[in-house]
Order: structure tokens, then C-alpha cells, then sequence
């Protein structure tokens, strides 16, 4: 596998540490080459199942914290059972840890001594935890309004956070900075990132016995997931093991909807209005691969799903009401799928439960006084 750029394809080799393209266009991976389902490891529940199709790491490299082949399992919404991932269940408490742990076994691999990150709360925690797993200093250049568990989660890793009273773009531009005399292992401008996403593709499929669901219904803030499963399931297409791309859906906010807006205006991703979101987790008002995201939805033939604050909360009600403490953000997501089944009774649809609710303890207080 090589790195490639966004717009030219050119390609570069993966022994050297770059993130980004020499003339600062965003840096995608090639496609895997060859895949054999009888070939994946049964007894490795983490990403390295899927070894064949990541990219080169040694055996010694490869780094995992205990998460990954996460259950697939019904739960009803509005009494019509739905497949979520259970992933939650990782590690951090997100499944920002595929991501991660392949970023981080990469670095390792590379000798890379210090990373840096900015995020708002998860992709820094998970990027810490394998940061830590791989003695590697990590940077994190946080907002000031981080949740206090997940700022207490990084920190206990060893992180050393910077605070910045400011916009997510103040904090990316410090990261920026940050990334002359460190590697930048970002969850959005990385393209090591996604090859630890896309993972997700190969486990659904695996376990709907190497079929595609007709569609899967996704989160869309920085969209991490969502191209993550977009790379792998295409890459599945291209093995000929599955017959097409399942429609993917991307779920925003109403109140921070930049995706969305712009899919169904034609718009340029940056015109639309923002508001607070209790799905702070994707209220991203400038996706960096916003661009690619909307290509991504618009080639499987899927859309955009906006939700209301109101329907968040009922999501989030009636996981927590049988049993799922998931995070706000992660109920999102689950409103999204309320919305799109009710559109698709015929569908087989796959979704996920992001983020565990034990480290946003803060909202949810506020949440169980409404
Ligand atoms: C990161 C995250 C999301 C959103 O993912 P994007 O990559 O920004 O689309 C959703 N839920 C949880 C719990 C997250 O940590």
C-alpha cells in the first residue's frame, strides 16, 4: 500500500512520515490489493484481523488495547429490530481506537518519537491511550470546554494538554503549528486514521456472513467513520466479495449541518448556520474532508439525515431507558436511523452505538433534569 494524492494520485511511499501532500492537498491510501476471507485470523478480535488489507506493520509494531470485532446485535427502534456495533465497547470508550491504534502502530513502526493532535475530546483520548501503549510523547491541543472526564482520561495517559480558549479552527491552526517539530496524527488529515476505520466495513460484512447490508447509518462530523467504511467498502466491491456498496448515511445535527446543507443546496460546504448541539461529538462546522464525504454518500446512492435536538434526546431516552449508556453525541446517530427506517421499512440497515456515556457524565446530569 502507498500513500496517494487527493486530486493527482501521485503516489509515495509509506516508509516515510508524511500526512499531508507536498503541496498541502489532503493525502489519501491506495487500495488494498488482495483479500481472502478464509484467510482472516478468527482468534484476533482486533483490527489485525483484517492484517492483510492494512497497510505494512510488523507483527511487533502493531499495537491493540483489548477492543475491536465489536457484537452486532439487534436493538429496536420504534419495535423494529436494527444491527448496531457495539462500539462503544472499545478500549477509550469510542471507536476512535481503530483509528488510532493504527495510526500509533505506524508511528511506532516509523521510530516517531512525539505526535500531536486537536480534538474534542475522543480522537485525542484514543490517540493518547496508543500514544502511551507505544511510549510515544503526545501533544493534545484541546478546547477549554472539553469535558472534564475525557480531559482527565488524556491526561492519566500521560498527555500533555494545551488548552485554547477558542474555535475549533484557533485549535487546528495551534495543532498546525504544533506539526513543525512533531508528527501530526490527526483523526482528520491523517489517512492512516481511516485504514483503522475502515475496519468496520470488514467486520459487518464478516458478520452478516460476507454480504453488505442494503445501508449503514453513520455519524457525519469530521465523517471517520463514515469514510473509513467508504475505503472499505469499496475495497470489498473491488474483491468481488461483495456485489455493491451498501448506501451510506451520514447523520448531522440540525444545528451544526454543514454536509448536509451543502448535498442538498449544491452549495459550497461552508454556507449554513450553527447553533449548540448536545451532539457536540459532531458538531463540526468545516469538515476537512468534507469534499470527499459528500462524493462518498453520493457514489453509494445514500443521503444525508439531519436531527433535531429533541429527537437526540429522545434517541438517547430510550438507549438509556433499556440498559445502553451511550454518550449524547452517539444518540445522534441512533435518531438518524429512527428517521431513515421509518423512510426504509424494507431495508436491512446497519448501525453503531459511537461512544460509551461514562465520560460525559456532565451532560448527561443536565439531560436526566429535563
Ligand atoms: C468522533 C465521534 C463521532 C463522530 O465521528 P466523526 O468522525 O466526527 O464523524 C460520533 N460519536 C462519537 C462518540 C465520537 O467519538
Amino acid at each position: 500500500m502507498k500513500f496517494s494524492h487527493s486530486n493527482t494520485q501521485e503516489l509515495y511511499p509509506m516508509e516515510d512520515p508524511i500526512w499531508l501532500a507536498p503541496d498541502g492537498s489532503l493525502l489519501d491510501c491506495t487500495l488494498a490489493e488482495h483479500f481472502n476471507p478464509d484467510l482472516v485470523n478468527k482468534n484476533e478480535p482486533s483490527i489485525w484481523r483484517y492484517a492483510e488489507v492494512l497497510p505494512n506493520i510488523a507483527i511487533e509494531n502493531r499495537l491493540s488495547l483489548g477492543g475491536g470485532f465489536t457484537p452486532l446485535l439487534p436493538f429496536a427502534i420504534n419495535d423494529r429490530p436494527i444491527l448496531f456495533k457495539h462500539e462503544y465497547l472499545f478500549s477509550t470508550g469510542s471507536y476512535k481506537d481503530r483509528g488510532a491504534a493504527l495510526l500509533m502502530s505506524m508511528a511506532k513502526q516509523w521510530g516517531i518519537k512525539n505526535v500531536v493532535q486537536d480534538s474534542s475530546g475522543n480522537a485525542g483520548c484514543a490517540i493518547a491511550a496508543y500514544a502511551a501503549a507505544a511510549s510515544i510523547a503526545c501533544s493534545l491541543f484541546i478546547q477549554e470546554q472539553t469535558s472534564p472526564s475525557k480531559i482527565a482520561q488524556m491526561k492519566a495517559y500521560g498527555a500533555t494538554l494545551k488548552a485554547i480558549n477558542g474555535s475549533r479552527e484557533d485549535i487546528a491552526n495551534a495543532a498546525m503549528e504544533a506539526t513543525k517539530t512533531s508528527y501530526y496524527a490527526s483523526h482528520c488529515w491523517n489517512p492512516l486514521f481511516f485504514q483503522g476505520t475502515k475496519t468496520l466495513a470488514y467486520e459487518i460484512c464478516e458478520q452478516l456472513n460476507w454480504k453488505a447490508p442494503d445501508s449503514v447509518v453513520l455519524p457525519a462530523g469530521n465523517g471517520t467513520l463514515l469514510l473509513g467504511c467508504y475505503i472499505g467498502f469499496s475495497e470489498l466491491v473491488q474483491f468481488g466479495i461483495i456485489k455493491h456498496l451498501p448506501k451510506l448515511i451520514g447523520v448531522q445535527s440540525a444545528n451544526c449541518a454543514p454536509l448536509a446543507t451543502a448535498f442538498f443546496s449544491e452549495n459550497n460546504v461552508e454556507i449554513f448556520t450553527q447553533l449548540p448541539t448536545i451532539a457536540e461529538g459532531i458538531a463540526i462546522a468545516k469538515p476537512v474532508r468534507g469534499e470527499q464525504l459528500l462524493a462518498a454518500v453520493k457514489n453509494t446512492n445514500g443521503t444525508f439525515i439531519t436531527v433535531s435536538e429533541q429527537e437526540i434526546e429522545n434517541a438517547w431516552k430510550n438507549c438509556v431507558q433499556k440498559g445502553l449508556y451511550i454518550e449524547p453525541t452517539s444518540a445522534a446517530t441512533v435518531a438518524g436511523v429512527a428517521s431513515y427506517a421509518a423512510l426504509f421499512p424494507n431495508e436491512q440497515i446497519v448501525s453503531v452505538f459511537t461512544g460509551t456515556g461514562l465520560k460525559s457524565t456532565d451532560s448527561i446530569a443536565k439531560l436526566n433534569k429535563l
